[in-house]
């Protein structure tokens, strides 16, 4: 379970959490589940196995870091921990973004064709 390093001021995340907060980005429908997900704040895809647990430290551009998903309710349970781009973190548009995160869900995701 996740708990906030007072000192540094940091969430520290376990591999539960990982595996919850991958769980719950969005699928893409044309990758496999297990290894691309769509960032909600961009639209573009992430890669499971580029995790970084410090989205401040370098890190390829297809990165993911967990954010929460409702700042109102800031609990470090798993279904409020999602995947997000490590270089998009701080472009949260909403506080609570489970109604946007259940809109996601709905939609169909492709990966980006090389053109
Ligand atoms: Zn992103």
């Amino acid at each position: 379970m996740a708990y906030l390093n007072e000192q540094t001021n940091e969430i520290i995340f376990n591999k539960t959490d990982l595996i919850n907060a991958w769980a719950n980005a969005p699928k893409i429908s044309d990758a496999n589940p297990d290894e691309f997900r769509v960032c909600m704040y961009c639209q573009f895809p992430m890669k499971k196995k580029h995790y970084v647990a410090n989205h401040r430290l370098k890190h390829p551009t297809d990165a993911w870091a967990i954010d929460l998903i409702n700042l109102k309710k800031p609990k470090l349970v798993g279904k409020n921990l999602f995947a997000i781009h490590a270089g998009c973190f701080g472009l949260r548009r909403q506080e609570n973004q489970t109604r946007r995160l259940k809109r996601y869900n709905r939609t169909k995701w492709l990966m980006p064709k090389n053109e």
